[in-house]
């Protein structure tokens, strides 16, 4: 008999989280579409899921909460089972701006939100699934970005550095849990057609800076999905602790 396949994705209403969401359960996933505040959105992800004969269940929980994020997997526990994978996704950027205007309190919400998160759903997800627990293995990706590579300037160099945290991350615990089951990879999109940008204050921002990507375009939530779900599966099971960029060669 086939083993159950439980994953959590984190920020999974909409954008890349809902993306992959939808090819996970597509995949034989049941799925947790966690969500901050938009009940709404995850729970069209979760009926999406359902109308095609899969599992998902929709659960608030803010990822930079410590509190929240233990109640989020023990919901996972309950309602779905063994977990076996976990797409850190959650993500957010703030307003345009330069280093030099920065102030500490959004400083601290960015990495908070960000990097704390990954930790703690990490974390969680290692206790369920590493050998060393009594697990039986699993699968992490982390979704970072190329703004890790690239640093943001005069945009968000506050999210590109927390994106290089979760770089680091991903290397780290990856060779921590190497032999205890779990592999640990993430992926870097670029420039990708999603709400993020609205809250940098520029929701058109992917069609302005299209023409620096190579392939002179935008990318698609579902190719970022594509790749995770790649990273997840058996077929990268000598992958760990490595980065798939998505960026259209930039
Ligand atoms: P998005 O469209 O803005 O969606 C963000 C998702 O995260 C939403 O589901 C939101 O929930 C949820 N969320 C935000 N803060 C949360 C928190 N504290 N706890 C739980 N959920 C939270 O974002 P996206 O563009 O798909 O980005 C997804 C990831 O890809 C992020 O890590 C982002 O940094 C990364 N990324 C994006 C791009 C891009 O161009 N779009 C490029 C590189 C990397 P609600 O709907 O409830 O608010």
């Amino acid at each position: 008999m086939d083993i159950k396949k439980v994953i959590v994705v984190t920020g999974a209403s909409r954008g890349i989280g809902a993306a992959t969401a939808l090819l996970a359960a597509a995949r034989g996933y049941a799925v947790c579409v966690n969500y901050l505040k938009n009940r709404a959105a995850a729970d069209v992800v979760v009926a999406e899921i359902e109308a095609k004969g899969g599992q998902a269940i929709a659960v608030a929980a803010d990822v930079s909460s410590e509190h929240e994020v233990v109640s989020l997997f023990e919901a996972v526990d309950r309602q779905l089972g063994t977990l076996t994978a976990l797409v850190n996704n959650a993500g957010v950027l703030e307003t345009q701006m330069r280093v030099d205007q920065m102030d500490a309190a959004r400083l601290n919400r960015v990495l908070t939100a960000n990097v704390t998160s990954c930790f703690l759903c990490a974390r969680e997800a290692v206790r369920r699934m590493s050998s060393k627990f009594g697990g039986s293995g699993g699968a992490i990706v982390n979704v970072s970005s190329a703004a890790s590579r690239l640093g943001s300037a005069g945009e968000y160099v506050d999210y590109a550095a927390s994106k290089g945290a979760v770089d680091t991350l991903t290397i780290g615990l990856a060779r921590e849990v190497a032999t205890e089951g779990i592999r640990v990879n993430a992926v870097r999109p670029g420039f990708i057609y999603t709400d993020i940008h609205a809250s940098g204050g520029e929701p058109g921002r992917v069609d302005r800076v299209k023409e620096f990507v190579p392939m002179k375009r935008g990318g698609r939530p579902e190719e970022v999905a594509a790749a995770i779900l790649w990273l997840l599966s058996d077929e990268a099971s000598y992958a760990t602790g490595t980065f798939i960029d998505l960026a259209g060669g930039r």
